[in-house]
């Protein structure tokens, strides 16, 4: 069964484009919705390129990664500034290294 699926991808990989030709399409699917064509195209892709499922999986995960970072920027999740306790803890220590 195994054997069958390696020829099947290996005849695909010679039907379907190669990885400059549907690079592109990888971000596409992100930013904007593909038509059903491309979306094949990509799968098709996908199945026979591992090289290219790894990109497309780093990719997906950037995305997300930016697009959480985004959200908590807008929500003011991420703390720039330091907290009072930080700040005591500083001036501590600073007081106790002045002569
Ligand atoms: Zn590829």
């Amino acid at each position: 069964m195994a054997k069958i699926k390696a020829k099947l991808k290996q005849w695909l990989a010679m039907k379907t484009e190669d990885c400059k030709t549907v690079a592109p399409l990888f971000s596409y699917d992100l930013d904007r919705k593909l038509s059903l064509i491309e979306k094949l195209r990509v799968r098709l892709h996908l199945f026979t390129c591992d090289a290219c499922l790894n990109y497309v999986s780093n990719l997906k995960f950037m995305h997300e990664v930016f697009h959480t970072q985004e959200e908590n920027l807008e929500n003011e999740k991420i703390h720039t500034t330091l907290t009072p306790e930080a700040k005591e803890r500083i001036k501590e220590k600073l007081k106790a290294q002045s002569f």
